[in-house]
């Protein structure tokens, strides 16, 4: 697997920190578990914040599953490289205690033409939503901005938009500027998580009418 959109340095470090919503830590901790390279910058970044707190008294808290799940992801870096290039059937490790570990067993609901979702329950939903999308093949999305921000892991296929073509293990970590119109690989299609903080903004009215339907 070749990576080559990483989730950017705010939000690696607000993982690092543990002061990221629930959906997005599920995510960063989905893309971490597959890629080497933001495990080690994570690392590295735990390293340096254990330094300057090592003084501090330690309290436990209760943390959300998947990021309890990347804790344990990061207990050994080097280990974790061996055994996390197995995959069992194509979920990322953090994931599979939610929505099991074949996508096709998701029991996915149909939202619009070429365009299916599962909705992953959360904790806390009032800070983020977070879903498996899947989009037939060739099936474009709505152009759509955002109220907040989005981030997108590629777990199947690919898709592409003006900034690229993205793959398996690739993320789109967007703000609130971005407007794009992902288009699905014309073969595979595409299946995506992705965490968004706050409804898209469709610019067609066809789309923003069915939005109250397809919980987008
Ligand atoms: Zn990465």
């Amino acid at each position: 697997m070749k990576i080559t959109h990483h989730p950017d340095a705010a939000s690696l470090m607000s993982c690092s920190a543990g002061s990221m919503p629930e959906a997005f830590a599920a995510v960063m901790a989905s893309h971490i578990s597959m890629c080497p390279s933001c495990r080690r910058d994570l690392a590295t970044m735990e390293h340096i914040g254990t330094a300057l707190f090592e003084k501090l008294v330690p309290v436990s808290v209760s943390r959300p599953a998947p990021v309890a799940a990347m804790r344990a992801l990061e207990a050994d870096v080097d280990e974790q490289d061996a055994r996390l290039a197995v995959i069992a059937g194509d979920v990322p490790q953090p994931l599979m205690a939610a929505i099991g570990a074949h996508l096709d067993k998701v029991p996915w609901k149909r939202v619009g033409p070429g365009v299916w979702q599962h909705q992953i329950a959360l904790n806390d939903p009032s800070r983020g939503e977070l879903r498996l999308v899947k989009v037939a093949p060739g099936q474009a999305l709505p152009e759509h901005g955002h109220r907040g921000n989005e981030m997108t892991l590629i777990l199947r296929g690919s898709y592409a938009d003006a900034s690229g073509t993205y793959k398996p293990g690739d993320v789109a970590d967007l703000d609130e500027d971005v407007e794009h119109q992902p288009i699905a690989d014309p073969v595979e299609g595409c299946i995506c998580l992705i965490a968004v903080q706050g409804r898209l903004r469709f610019k067609s009215a066809m789309a923003r009418l069915v939005q109250p339907f397809t919980g987008f």
